[in-house]
């Protein structure tokens, strides 16, 4: 018997991309519901009244999978120049606090537009909210997502100390008075955390295979062993991803030394957090030891090459990566310190960053290492694996349609090549996400993009007034944090100063 109520399409024509062969050919796909049920040559039978989508003159490539943002971001773009990673944190007060429930909704909504606009089907999202998430809270981000039809593991950031009481020395350099303007901001203990994180996992509503949820403790050194251990029960009864931002800076990996005596990766694997179900942030000072451990254990890194140089952290090391069997995918990070999610400019970024370590060709990073990191890699790292990254039958209908005719595809030479190196998201026509066409003709076709506009302007005024106070510590801060922090990642970095003393 049929079941009439599943939808059929058939798209024909396209070509289909195979990043690995560096080719693409002419194909016709069948999508049966969400899923896409045949890939065979032109003429492929379709059922009758199946919906005939025409993709001559347009490449197909699997929806780039962003592996790692943060949708409170997205109301920050623009908002600072000079900034550390150590500088951005300490401005989250201003450039994140004072937000409703409206706004973390709307904050979500506006980076899953943008990152469908731009060729990107699905994300790994750590959505802050102070002094811990709710349910609410975190509903409202996933809420942002099915809105507009994109997929995302959303994972509610944690942490039971602050920059400033996670940093030796730091409140030293802080005046009385800002010592006490930085104890105000102190978290909730890790109990009271842990117990509100747990009740966010009881009563989910959205559907799991659009929006589901992780666990994101958000720098090891930020959280006490405590936190981080109830973070990892959490994410084992639910069978869901931990993903947590290491090494990136090097003030972390100085700390992290400090703290442990060992890497914050060598202190996370002793305390089992490490698995196929673990995400690195970032990863720009792991080294050779950190890399097999988290390749030893099948976990993955989400490079994020954009914001590394943004915040200048450096350029992380792709190549070892791979060499140690790490899964690696690729990541935009948040739109307050990479200002855009564009996965076209941060595949470029992957690509470039591997080449500017060096003038070693055999090290570098291959386009088609890239695309599949961008794609595979990390919708492994986000537990879909298997399910999204590739067009192919059992696979999601998360599709990409680039017009050909655009400029940066004239003449078509290399369409690997060209996809990392030349793509900007100008060509993106259609997006299809689970079969669902949410972009068409270059217009997102679920949700209304100019009344957005206009409610994220009327939250960017509110909000200005609303964390004035906040900016005006910040710039008491930033000139003491920014000569502070610099200070201590220009001590050498070697773990063997560390390891086995005091
Ligand atoms: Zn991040």
């Amino acid at each position: 018997m049929t079941t009439p109520t599943v939808s059929m399409t058939i798209i024909r024509g396209g070509l289909l991309l195979d990043a690995r062969a560096h080719r693409a050919d002419p194909v016709d796909l069948l999508v049966t519901g969400d899923t896409i049920a045949e890939v065979g040559g032109p003429g492929l039978a379709a059922p009758p009244g199946a919906r005939v989508i025409d993709a001559r003159g347009m490449l197909l490539h699997p929806g780039l999978v962003n592996g790692h943002t943060h949708a409170h971001g997205n109301l920050a773009k623009g908002m600072g120049d000079l900034w550390t990673l150590e500088l951005l944190l300490t401005a989250g007060p201003w450039i994140s606090g004072g937000r409703t429930m409206e706004d973390r909704y709307l904050s979500a909504k506006l980076g899953a537009v943008e990152m469908v606009l731009k060729g990107c089907t699905a994300a790994y999202d750590l959505p802050l909210e102070l002094p811990m998430p709710t349910r609410e809270g975190v509903e409202a981000v996933g809420r942002g997502y099915a809105d507009v039809g994109m997929r995302a593991v959303v994972a509610p950031m944690v942490a039971d100390r602050t920059l400033y009481e996670a940093i030796p020395g730091l409140p030293d350099v802080l005046t009385p008075a800002l010592r006490q303007d930085v104890d105000a901001l102190r978290l909730a203990p890790w109990k009271t955390t842990a117990a509100s994180l747990g009740a966010v996992f009881h009563g989910w509503t959205l559907d799991r295979d659009q929006v589901r949820l992780a666990v994101a403790p958000t720098i090891p050194h930020h959280c006490s062993n405590e936190l981080l251990h109830a973070c990892a029960d959490l994410a084992k009864e639910h069978g869901v991803g931990l993903h947590t931002h290491v090494a990136e800076s090097k003030v972390q990996a100085m700390v992290g030394l400090q703290h442990y005596g060992k890497t914050p990766t060598a202190h996370l694997d002793d305390l089992g957090l490490l698995g196929p179900h673990f995400t690195v942030a970032h990863g720009v000072w792991l080294d050779d030891d950190d890399m097999k451990r988290l390749g030893d254990r099948g976990a993955s890194v989400s490079h994020n090459p954009g914001s590394n140089l943004r915040l200048g952290n450096g350029l992380a090391d792709m190549r070892s990566m791979l060499d140690h069997r790490v899964n690696v995918g690729v990541g935009t990070d948040g739109a307050n310190c990479s200002d855009n999610l564009n996965m076209y400019e941060a595949m470029r970024l992957a690509s470039l960053v591997s080449k500017g370590r060096g003038p070693d060709v055999e090290r570098w990073v291959r386009t088609d290492e890239v695309v599949v990191a961008a794609t595979e890699g990390s919708a492994r790292a986000l537990g879909f694996g298997g399910r999204l990254g590739r067009l192919a039958p059992g696979y999601k209908a998360d599709i990409v349609f680039l017009d050909l005719h655009h400029p940066n595809w004239i003449p078509l030479n290399d369409p690997t090549n060209q996809l990392v190196h030349t793509e900007d998201g100008g060509a993106v026509t259609h997006v299809m996400i689970g079969g669902r066409l949410v972009v068409e003709h270059r217009r997102v076709t679920t949700v209304d993009v100019a009344a957005l506009a206009r409610e994220v302007e009327a939250a960017r005024r509110r909000l200005t007034a609303v964390t004035a106070p906040a900016r005006v510590l910040y710039e008491r801060l930033a000139p003491l944090v920014g000569r502070f922090c610099p200070g201590l990642a220009h001590v050498p970095y070697h773990v063997s100063r560390y390891v086995g003393g005091a």
